[in-house]
């Protein structure tokens, strides 16, 4: 395995301060290994599988090769022939689904947990849900008022002799959530190889299916109370809800679509009467973007079921409403007039069906990135999950065998109806995944994670600009720390945000993980023969908290160091114990 220079050079500190503190037969596991002899290079084969010389990408995701857009238009209309239920916890499925039936034959149903149960019931024909309306009352509570919007959020109620229970324990439900970071510690420990590890974590936080649906409904829900004012109207999930990278708990962003009514594409007629509707004028499209979401944003706070803490952020760059849904346990992002942000999600997604191990390598730098700190839930000067998967996206495409194309690439391969100029930038990229031709790349997902660390361990961040439009680093145009290249806008910067101690961070620790994973300590399975006592090692190992991190940061130049070498002391104490344990 290469190990660049500059790279040796700084994990040779860390090394050094390793020893002092660990003497004694530990001591040897700072040996340099031959780590071409050591490393269990394919033994998994979850990426040799998935590619074979001479064929077009291969296609994988739970869609198939659909695109993007007709992906979100199926699950849009699923979620308008659909509805919310909150239900006692004891609800018998079979009665709850009998007495549901009379109103039409129900498609897909599924119970989950946020605050109660709730069922999301999708009905085969959009016209039950007229018959179901007609059964459904608005509730009468003593001495308060209710605002009677009548949505498809409900709830179920039995006034009895009925007995919903009958008996049984609760209905089955479908996680919304992910596992505690130390169970995925502990599961992914007992994995055989690092592949697996990685595969494992990917099929452990990724959105399930029912999960993306609740999303879509929750759109949908709201489409409902926007279609007050714009009945055409479309609120379609964005981000990570929808381009493949989403973990499940992930924010739900919105973009409300008024182009089905804007009649763009209505042609005039070149001569004689025509007719056209009167409008109001605003100063500015961000002005109007921003009195559309204050008046929604108002309606979702009054009169929305389930909505609260609503927020109206209309300041922002990219105004937004935000508010908490309830019912769904989702953090929600209004946006309007987001269509660039649409068309990144649409790329993510198209990138991320290419190959297999692009999501599985996203979802564990992304893991991996949390555990650590160098992302966060709040805004701040980090680096965001967007920015990092772009970051990926490049890696991937800077290998000597590409296994991603160049977004000027895609853009060669479109046809004419990709066509996509946004506010003057043109976004156009093929849309079929059939199109675009496969590399013959084989490294492993264990390989790429190593390589990714030694990457961007020594990438020159100083000078060179990330860009996957053009595939390579080009010079910066700028001074920010981070530069990536927004690669619809290319005069901004997507990661504008992070400062040079939060890059450092980043740095240091991209260092750190790519040398544990050349050590053997850290690249095999240790499993305690007589306890069965699993010890973190792998992606594991690289997701365990590090000192510094609890202890806080104190002086600058500490930071640099403390982090990878009392980690690294700490792990190798922790796999000392499991040792004298077994
Ligand atoms: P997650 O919410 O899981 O952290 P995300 O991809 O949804 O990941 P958000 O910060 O919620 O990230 O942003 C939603 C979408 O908005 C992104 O997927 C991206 O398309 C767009 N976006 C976010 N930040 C930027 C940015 N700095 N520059 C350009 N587009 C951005
Ligand atoms: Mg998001």
């Amino acid at each position: 395995m290469r190990f660049h220079g500059s790279l040796s050079a700084a994990m040779a500190s860390s090394i050094a301060m390793c020893r002092l503190h660990l003497r004694g037969s530990l001591s040897k596991c700072f040996k340099k290994v031959d780590s071409c002899f050591q490393r269990k290079f394919g033994t998994s084969t979850a990426a040799t599988k998935t590619d074979a010389p001479n064929k077009k990408y291969k296609i994988d995701s739970k869609d198939g090769n659909k695109s993007f857009y007709t992906v979100q238009e199926e699950k849009i209309e699923q979620a308008e022939r659909s509805v919310l239920i909150s239900c006692p916890a004891k609800t018998n499925e079979k009665k709850f689904l009998s007495y549901l039936s009379r109103h039409g034959d129900i498609n897909k149903c599924f119970f989950y947990e946020s605050y109660g149960t709730y069922a999301v019931v999708e009905f085969s024909n959009k016209e039950s849900l007229t018959s179901l309306h007609e059964g459904t009352a608005i509730p009468s509570i003593n001495h308060e008022a209710t605002v009677p919007f009548k949505s498809r959020l409900l709830s179920l109620r039995n006034a009895g002799p009925v007995d919903m229970s009958n008996g049984q324990s609760a209905p089955p439900c479908q996680p919304q959530t992910t596992i505690h970071i130390n169970d995925l510690i502990q599961r992914l420990s007992k994995e055989a190889s690092i592949d697996q590890q990685i595969s494992s974590l990917t099929e452990m936080y990724q959105l399930t299916e029912e999960n993306v649906c609740l999303r879509f409904l929750v759109c949908s829900l709201l489409k409902d109370i926007a279609a007050a004012y714009f009945p055409e109207c479309t609120i379609r999930p964005f981000g990570s809800s929808v381009n493949g990278f989403g973990k499940l708990g992930c924010d739900l962003d919105m973009f409300l679509d008024l182009d089905g009514i804007s009649g763009r594409d209505l042609k005039r007629p070149k001569a004689g009467l025509s007719l056209e509707y009167q409008t109001k004028r605003s100063a500015s499209e961000r002005a109007g973007t921003q009195s559309i979401l204050s008046v929604i944003g108002e309606c979702v706070d009054q009169f929305g079921p389930g909505c609260v803490g609503v927020q109206k952020i209309l300041q922002a760059r990219c105004p937004l409403v935000r508010f908490a849904h309830q019912p769904s346990g989702f953090q929600c992002d209004l946006t309007a007039n987001n269509r660039v942000a649409m068309k990144s999600s649409e790329l993510l997604y198209l990138y991320g069906g290419l190959d297999r191990r692009v999501r599985c390598l996203v979802f564990s730098v992304r893991c991996w990135a949390r555990a650590h700190s160098i992302t966060s839930s709040i805004p701040g000067a980090w680096i965001s999950n967007f920015s990092l998967t772009v970051m990926v996206l490049f890696f991937l495409q800077r290998r000597t065998i590409p296994i991603l194309p160049t977004l000027d690439h895609l853009k060669e391969l479109a046809g004419p109806l990709d066509k996509s100029v946004i506010e003057g930038n043109d976004c156009t990229f093929v849309s079929d995944f059939t199109k675009i031709g496969l590399q013959d790349n084989t490294e492993t997902l264990e390989q790429l994670l190593q390589e990714f660390f030694e990457f961007y361990g020594t990438f020159a961040f100083n000078r060179m600009s990330i860009n996957i439009r053009k595939g390579r680093e080009q010079n910066k145009p700028e001074m920010s720390p981070l530069h990536i290249q927004n690669p619809f806008e290319p005069a901004l910067n997507v990661s504008k945000n992070v400062n040079g101690t939060q890059l450092e961070r980043f740095v240091a620790l991209c260092r750190e993980s790519a040398w544990m994973l050349q050590q053997r300590e850290f690249n095999v399975p240790h499993v305690g023969s007589a306890t069965r006592n699993h010890a973190p090692w792998g992606l594991a190992a690289l997701l365990m908290p590090s000192v510094s991190q609890v202890a806080g940061v104190k002086g600058r130049k500490k930071r640099k160091r403390e982090p990878a070498s009392e980690r690294i002391k700490g792990l190798l104490e922790s796999l000392k114990n499991s040792e004298v344990k077994s």
